[in-house]
């Protein structure tokens, strides 16, 4: 179904629900700044070709190439904000009696926006660790001019338990999500009353199918996107919006 404002009918579903998944995707930072990946024009992968820096064989044939767009996505995200909607996600999630906040996005804006126990199912670029040995392993320290320097290259740096070279803390295509983190979000999906799908192209499995969990488990489905996607079929809404416009506005539906 498709109506023009949607937030007073999504509010309702909001409040009656025991329980709320909210799933993001690079769509959900697009507004601070942080390119999408696919999608508004300005993906990133119309500028670098993600097999060649996305993936374990990438890390291994040029180290310092992966590392170094690596830490330029990590200076993007350190000088991005969240925006309204992200403020307003918190406002949300603080109001229901359980909310679950599943993100696609390895930045921490959900957390900078007041967002706790944020579930990261591709990672994060703040976590690094070892390729080597696989532990957790050291910080992320950004050069100064990082954020102007997309194609920065720069060899990582070793880990201190084995000397393996450390890797950026975030699932590459062909990686296994982390379980743990898995887990949880399937049970919330399985369980909830509504699904929120915001600012994803419900292109990347097994993330996409959570939507479609949660319908099948005859949960509400509604998707905030300005464009349609493969969700927008298993939607019982679709919220032809921005995340910065439709949040605040469903928050204010919520809080009347
Ligand atoms: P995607 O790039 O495939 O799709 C982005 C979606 O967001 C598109 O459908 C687009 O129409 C929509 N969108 C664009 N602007 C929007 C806005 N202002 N409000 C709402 N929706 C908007 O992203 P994906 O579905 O998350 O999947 C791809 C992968 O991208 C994920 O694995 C994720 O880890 C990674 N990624 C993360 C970040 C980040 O952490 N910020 C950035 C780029 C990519
Ligand atoms: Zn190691």
């Amino acid at each position: 179904m498709r109506v023009p404002n949607p937030s007073a009918e999504v509010a309702q579903w909001l409040q009656a629900a025991a329980s709320i998944v909210a799933l993001t995707g690079a769509g959900m930072s697009a507004e601070s700044g942080i390119p999408t990946f696919r999608g508004g024009g300005n993906g990133l992968w119309s500028q670098f070709d993600p097999s060649a820096l996305a993936s374990a064989d990438a890390f291994r044939a040029d180290r310092a190439l992966v590392w170094g767009w690596y830490l330029w996505r990590a200076a993007l995200v350190r000088h991005a904000e969240p925006h309204d909607g992200h403020h307003a996600l918190a406002r949300i999630a603080a109001r229901v009696p359980k909310f679950t906040l599943v993100t696609q996005n390895v930045d921490d804006l959900h957390e900078r926006a007041g967002n706790e126990d944020v579930i990261h199912l591709h990672g994060s670029l703040f976590s690094p660790r070892c390729f080597a040995c696989h532990r957790p392993c050291g910080e992320v320290t950004l050069p100064d001019d990082a954020i102007t320097r997309p194609t920065l290259r720069l060899v990582p740096p070793r880990c201190r338990h084995c000397g393996g070279y450390i890797r950026p803390g975030v699932v590459w295509f062909g990686e296994r999500l982390p379980v743990d983190a898995w887990c949880v979000a399937e049970k919330a999906a399985r369980e909830c009353g509504l699904l929120l799908a915001i600012g994803t192209s419900g292109i990347v499995h097994p993330a996409a199918t959570l939507p479609l969990i949660a319908k099948a488990h005859a949960a509400k489905v509604v998707e905030i996107n300005p464009v349609a996607t493969e969700l927008s079929g298993c939607a019982d809404v679709t919220w032809r919006s921005t995340a910065a416009q439709a949040l605040p506005a469903l928050a204010e539906a919520v809080a009347s």
